[in-house]
């Protein structure tokens, strides 16, 4: 079972550390291991090169400290109040690495509605090396 409310606390204290100065978009998410282990993200802009994602943080942070196995991802975001906010095209590719289609991707936002897609429905065709 998993605690979406526990999820969403981290997700949010991330989305407060986000550095997104030219959008002031700030998106936040947790990452839920599958030993029960959870990894924040929040986006991360640059005035010169590409930004990194909240999504990509938290992958990169897990799979860095050795986590390979993944139960559920949650994302919100917002400029000031939350609103639906869901993987670009980009992290949706990069989760698809790690995760198989049935990885379930929650999207948090207004006062607590929650949206439930799996990897597959977000990125139905995802493109891989054969
Ligand atoms: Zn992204």
């Amino acid at each position: 079972m998993v605690d979406l409310d526990k999820l969403v606390e981290v997700a949010k204290n991330a989305r407060n550390k986000a550095y997104a100065p030219y959008s002031n978009y700030k998106v936040g998410c947790a990452l839920l291991t599958k030993n029960g282990k959870i990894f924040s993200g929040c986006n991360i802009e640059n005035n010169g090169i590409m930004s990194i994602c909240a999504e990509r943080v938290a992958f990169t942070k897990a799979i860095s400290e050795g986590e390979k196995e993944f139960e559920c991802l949650l994302v919100l975001g917002g400029k000031s109040e939350l609103i639906y906010t869901s993987p670009c095209g980009y992290c949706r590719q990069f989760i698809s690495e790690f995760c198989d289609e049935n990885f379930t991707i929650y999207m948090y936002y207004e006062d607590g509605k929650i949206v439930k897609k799996t990897l597959k429905e977000l990125l139905p065709d995802n493109f891989e090396l054969n």
